[in-house]
């Protein structure tokens, strides 16, 4: 594939060819192309007024709103590079990533600003702050009327400043090079680390979804992954844009007006992780109609069992397309081709990722980084366009992440004669129950195919005898019974005697990150 230099070229590109399509759709509210350049002009020109300079850092933290894009758009139009912050963020992790990154602006709700970021971002010299209202519903066909709350005088309005009609500063044209995100890994491992999405990752991987998943140009994109997050923002919104499409947005997700969206939108694509998919399938008004406008839907960032694709073809038609990625790889680097269905290996029952994108080479390697035999489990390790080329001022962490400039993902893997790449589980969730390992992806995908299991996460729990023993912790579909003691007894008696879980817990949810991925880090210490 041959992208454009950058996420912004492919953008200013569709809006010069249809500029009277619709760019957003929110609620009632649209902007077309045009009027999205207009705007985002304005950010770009306000941000280089007040001394956003290239290079500079602009902090993101909104939710899936047109103002998220404006906000992405300008800071880019100025030449700066964006960090997108999870607006569920506390002021600590704010304050992290502000100082880490030495934000200079940050663009943020009125009541996040209100409630802390206005003392964090003092407290870390962030100097220029823009805020919006992201909640108002809006009036179709108007872009006028999008709301805004009053907010401290210290600041401006992110939409008072996109229509002041600012024009887009000069000079600051960016190159595939640039850093475009710094991305804050989503902390199911510890510590977050900035990771440096240059522009070249975004594009290629965007136009890689772009061609992978084809729909027609101009349709419709629903945004069901959060766009703070690489799979929303690269998956979603940069392949829309590259396709010129409507990218649909909905605020935060929720099962109910998600469905809705899904009648009135008619949207042809979308990707999410597979929580989304099982509390959309759970919903009690789910029907077949609201997912027949689809022809691509695919699940990202998080595992996939083979029993939600089935479930979900079964009950509502489409088939739930795989796709492995991370942020260090900008989102994705396997997925599953669009003539094809992924297969599911015999002996583990796990369903594959796909196959490695374009220009892009995966390894499976020992610890010293040699290529184990063939067929054989071990690290993944990626190299292409899309693998960032580290972390923020971190060179030890980048070190030993990217030896030679190949990520080691920390995923375990296997690739199987035709190329598919089936990955394993996290290096580091393995349970060792008496010397034998299980690895906890397993035990759920068998969670899964029972009927009444609506999520299910699998941890090792010490044991005196065994070291580590399996431990299960299951939701319920709406409406479902099953008792611990039976669910233990549906995996004995389809899994080997050191695997099953002795234990099982059932919680009314199971706890997530706002990207939607279960963590299995809070369930083995619970808090
Ligand atoms: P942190 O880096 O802070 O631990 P994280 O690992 O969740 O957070 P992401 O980059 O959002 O950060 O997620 C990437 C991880 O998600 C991968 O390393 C892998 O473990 C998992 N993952 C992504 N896609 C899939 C998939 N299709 N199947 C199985 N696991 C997946």
């Amino acid at each position: 594939i041959d992208p454009p230099p950058t996420l912004l070229h492919a953008f200013r590109a569709a809006a010069a060819r249809t500029p009277d399509h619709p760019a957003l759709v929110y609620f009632d509210a649209r902007l077309t192309y045009a009027e999205t350049d207009a705007l985002s002009d304005s950010v770009a020109g306000h941000l280089a007024a007040r001394g956003v300079g290239r290079g500079d850092r602009v902090a993101v933290m909104l939710q899936n709103s047109p103002h998220f894009v404006l906000a992405l758009l300008g800071a880019w139009k100025a030449g700066a590079a964006v960090v997108p912050l999870n607006p569920m963020y506390k002021a600590a992790e704010v304050g992290h990533a502000l100082r880490d990154s030495g934000a200079r602006a940050v663009i943020c709700s009125g009541r996040a600003w209100a409630d802390h970021v206005r003392d964090t971002a003092a407290a870390a010299g962030v100097g220029i702050a823009l805020t919006a209202d992201e909640r108002q519903l809006q009036t179709r066909n108007d872009p006028r009327v999008l709301g805004f709350e009053a907010v401290p005088t210290e600041v401006d309005d992110l939409l008072a400043v996109a229509r002041a009609g600012h024009p887009a500063p000069e000079g600051r044209e960016l190159t595939t090079d640039d850093i475009a995100l710094i991305s804050y890994t989503s902390g199911t491992s510890g510590t977050p680390k900035g990771a440096l999405n240059l522009h070249r990752g975004i594009v290629h991987n965007a136009e890689r979804q772009r061609t992978g998943h084809p729909v027609p140009p101009g349709a419709g994109y629903f945004v069901l992954a959060p766009l703070f997050h690489i799979t929303g923002l690269v998956c979603e919104l940069g392949a829309c844009l590259a396709n010129g499409g409507t990218l649909v947005l909905a605020y935060r997700f929720e099962a109910g007006v998600v469905l809705d969206a899904f009648l009135e939108h008619r949207p042809a694509y979308t990707v999410g992780p597979s929580t989304a998919f099982m509390a959309l399938g759970a919903h009690p008004g789910a029907t077949p109609d609201h997912f027949s406008s689809f022809l691509v839907i695919s699940s990202g960032g998080a595992p996939v069992p083979p029993a939600l694709v089935e479930k979900f073809r079964a009950g509502f038609g489409p088939y739930i397309r795989n796709g492995y990625g991370l942020t260090e790889c900008t989102a994705p680097c396997a997925s599953v081709p669009p003539q094809h269905e992924a297969p599911v290996d015999p002996v583990s029952g796990t369903l594959s990722v796909g196959v490695p994108g374009p220009d892009t080479v995966v390894r499976i390697v020992d610890e010293t980084g040699a290529d184990v035999p063939f067929g054989e489990q071990g690290e993944i390790a990626v190299r292409g366009p899309q693998v960032v080329p580290g972390y923020w001022r971190l060179p030890e962490a980048t070190a030993a992440a990217f030896p030679g400039g190949e990520l080691r993902t920390g995923d375990i893997g296997f690739m199987d004669a035709e190329g598919w790449l089936y990955v394993v589980d996290r290096k580091k969730d393995m349970i060792n129950a008496s010397g034998f390992k299980v690895w906890p992806r397993e035990v759920e995908d068998v969670l899964y195919t029972h009927p009444a299991v609506r999520e299910a996460a699998v941890v090792g729990v010490p044991d005196a005898y065994r070291g580590e023993t399996v431990k299960a912790y299951v939701s319920l579909r709406p409406g479902a019974a099953a008792d611990p003691a039976e669910l233990s007894a549906y995996c004995a008696g389809r899994l080997a005697a050191y695997k099953y879980p002795r234990e099982v817990e059932i919680l009314p949810e199971l706890p997530k990150t706002t990207s939607g991925k279960i963590l299995r880090r809070d369930l083995r210490s619970p808090k």
